[in-house]
């Protein structure tokens, strides 16, 4: 049985992510939406470009099952999606939703037939479709049209203008399109990616404006590192905070050799730190300055975090609530007493020159003070029994 996340505007904003494994080698593909999945991607999309892909997409799909991975599949079809659906059907019955891209899936008079193509493959297995519009791959012809529509106008837009509106035309005019054809308006998602962070917020501001469709939000090619997670994170809290956007994916271009789950946790930390889902407890700690002059805290609040990702997945089966908890390490006196009291648990470590001790605060009262160099283990022990005893065990 595949799962199916709710999307619309009272569901949460759910979280999507994609493989970069060829989807051909259902191995490697079924091992990465294992991957995600268990990081919390509640929506795995993978690419289907080719036969072989397209073959591979239910066998990739028991393998999952095997592996009691029941999260929602979306394929992602460019160009050959019409061909690639009709010689395989059992690809489209094996996945939750497709995600068809507006700008390349024909030209000219093949465009409209291909479409159809695409709309009654969803209609008649009953699967929900993006329209994902791409500016690095918008429809031509249509950008002409909205070119030659502004060149007649008394004050035309400008250049960023034009893409604007061309890529919320696009949207529009294939989802109206893909209704005509008899896919019901509730089985459509709409998204409109660019790569600039004031460009996407003015394209969902405008379509979130002029439809009711669910919108898909995602920055497209934000890039590596603290680029690509501060741009993702600039333009979706701006378009989240005004209610804008039922799933996101933050597309980080991984380092070489880099876990592909960092986006997932990206994603999750910005619905956090939002206030709009909790997912696993997050550790504030203080950024240090010249009154820490060793990296005991860097190190223990680095040990606490992990220590709190690792023993999460048990945690979330067995307790209720103990993603709301939250932790605090802090460097010195100076306001490491008042932060800690306002966390569930917070530690205060010793600054240069201050007694070696560590004071321990639980809901708010100092409860014990730590020396030594079992600080982080007797911290850890402390945190696991607070779960135990606070958060109600689970039926
Ligand atoms: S709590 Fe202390 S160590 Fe941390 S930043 Fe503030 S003054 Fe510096």
């Amino acid at each position: 049985m595949v799962g199916s996340v709710g999307v619309g505007a009272a569901a949460p904003v759910v979280i999507q992510s994609m493989t970069n494994t060829d989807t051909a080698d259902v191995f490697a593909t079924a091992m990465q939406v294992a991957q995600l999945a268990r990081a919390g991607s509640e929506l795995v999309r993978i690419t289907v470009n080719t036969r072989e892909a397209a073959a591979a997409v239910p066998k990739i799909r028991e393998r999952l099952a095997q592996l009691n991975v029941d999260v929602p599949l979306i394929g992602d079809f460019h160009f050959n999606g019409h061909k690639l659906l009709a010689e395989h059907p059992e690809c489209a019955e094996a996945l939750a939703k497709l995600r068809i891209n507006p700008g390349n899936v024909g030209k000219g008079a093949k465009r409209d037939e291909q479409f159809a193509q695409l709309i009654a493959v969803a209609s008649k297995f009953g699967k929900p479709v993006r329209i994902g519009v791409n500016w690095g791959s918008l429809d031509q012809a249509l950008l002409a049209r909205v070119m030659d529509e502004n060149a007649r106008r008394a004050e035309p837009k400008d250049a960023a203008g034009i893409m604007r509106e061309a890529m919320v035309t696009s949207a529009l005019e294939s989802a109206a399109q893909a209704e005509e054809l008899g896919l019901p308006g509730n089985q459509i998602v709409l998204s409109c990616k660019v790569s600039g962070v004031q460009d996407l917020i003015a394209i969902y501001r405008d379509l979130a404006a002029r439809c009711e469709y669910p919108l898909h939000l995602g920055l497209t090619e934000a890039g590596m590192g603290s680029k690509g997670i501060v741009a993702s994170t600039a333009a979706l809290s701006v378009l989240l905070q005004e209610g804008i956007g039922d799933t996101i994916r933050v597309s980080l271009t991984p380092e070489p050799g880099g876990d592909r789950t960092r986006e997932v946790i990206v994603a999750q930390e910005i619905l956090q730190t939002m206030g709009m889902r909790a997912f696993t407890p997050l550790v504030a700690a203080c950024p240090g300055c010249g009154r820490t002059t060793s990296t005991v805290f860097q190190e223990l609040a680095q040990d606490i975090q992990n220590h709190v990702r690792e023993c999460m997945p048990a945690w979330r089966l067995a307790r209720t609530g103990v993603e709301n908890m939250t932790l605090a390490v802090m460097g010195c006196v100076v306001n490491g007493p008042g932060e800690s009291k306002h966390a569930n648990i917070g530690i205060s470590l010793p600054g240069t020159g201050e007694d070696p001790v560590a004071p321990v605060y639980v809901d708010g009262e100092r409860v014990v003070t730590l020396r030594g160099d079992r600080i982080a283990a007797e911290f850890r022990q402390i945190v696991d029994d607070y779960v135990q005893r606070t958060y109600p065990q689970r039926h």
